[in-house]
């Protein structure tokens, strides 16, 4: 766990937010400041900085947030209408919190 790390304390329970889903890896929750009629964030519980730092080690944690990306857009009633997942990419890419996290935005159109 990185100090001062706002979603490290999120996803370690140390700031009580409501999870949409949670298991041993990693935790989803809405995002605070909503882009899209349904914005959740896909959050590993390990602290890594952003997509400039994984190596092969992370493959399984990053193929597993888009797994369960793919399972949150059907929970949350836009898998067949559409969405999109992304990752932004230290601060030239739009990143403000530097633990990483995948975006998921839909429901424009349910
Ligand atoms: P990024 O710009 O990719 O670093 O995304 C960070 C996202 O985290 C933004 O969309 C913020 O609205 C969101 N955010 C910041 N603080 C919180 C929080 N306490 N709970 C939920 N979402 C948050
Ligand atoms: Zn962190």
């Amino acid at each position: 766990m990185e100090k001062d790390c706002l979603f490290c304390k999120i996803a370690n329970e140390e700031i009580p937010t409501e999870f949409i889903y949670k298991n041993d890896n990693l935790v989803v929750f809405r995002d605070i400041n909503p882009q899209a009629p349904v914005h959740l964030l896909i959050v590993p519980i390990r602290h890594i900085r952003s997509i400039n730092d994984i190596t092969q080690n992370d493959n399984d944690i990053i193929s597993e947030l888009i797994s369960v990306a793919k399972e949150m857009a059907k929970k949350e009633g836009v898998d067949k209408s559409g969405y999109k997942i992304f990752f932004n990419v230290e601060k030239g890419g739009g990143q403000v919190i530097f633990h990483i996290h995948l975006h998921l935005i839909g429901g424009w159109e349910k």
